[in-house]
């Protein structure tokens, strides 16, 4: 590649820094640089928002149904049916095997226990979510 001396127009080789005709400084060819970028800092502008606020009287779709609860207690106890619906899985697991070794006596504990969430003995889920009406 060659430049063009600016100051007598003769071609001139691209290693020389000076014309070797006129002896004119010739222009350097502007490194090319990228355009710097204004450096962020990680995350800045990226903060997470605060949670929302939860509307008054809001109330958790996932509640368990307190009546739901205590009816399966009472119909299906002896199956801990009841304790699976709230998450005491192994509290219902064992109430299926209490029931069945004593041949079906045991499931009174379910009953009573469905007894207990309808009059609000029992008022949480496994995770100590109030059970909804
Ligand atoms: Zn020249």
């Amino acid at each position: 590649m060659a430049k063009i001396c600016g100051s007598c127009g003769s071609q001139v080789d691209d290693s020389y820094t000076n014309c070797p005709n006129c002896g004119a400084l010739l222009a350097q060819p502007q490194p090319t640089q990228p355009p710097v970028q204004p450096q962020q800092p990680a995350g800045y502008g990226q903060m997470p928002q605060p949670p929302m606020g939860q509307p008054y009287g809001y109330q958790d779709p996932n509640l368990k149904s307190k009546m739901v609860a205590g009816l399966l207690g009472i119909f299906l106890g002896g199956w801990g049916i009841h304790n699976f619906y709230l998450g005491y899985t192994s509290k219902g697991a064992i109430q299926i095997v209490v029931s069945i070794v004593t041949c079906g006596i045991g499931s009174i504990w379910g009953f009573i226990e469905g007894i207990m969430i309808l009059c609000g003995s029992i008022k949480t889920d496994a995770q100590g979510r109030p059970l909804k009406d």
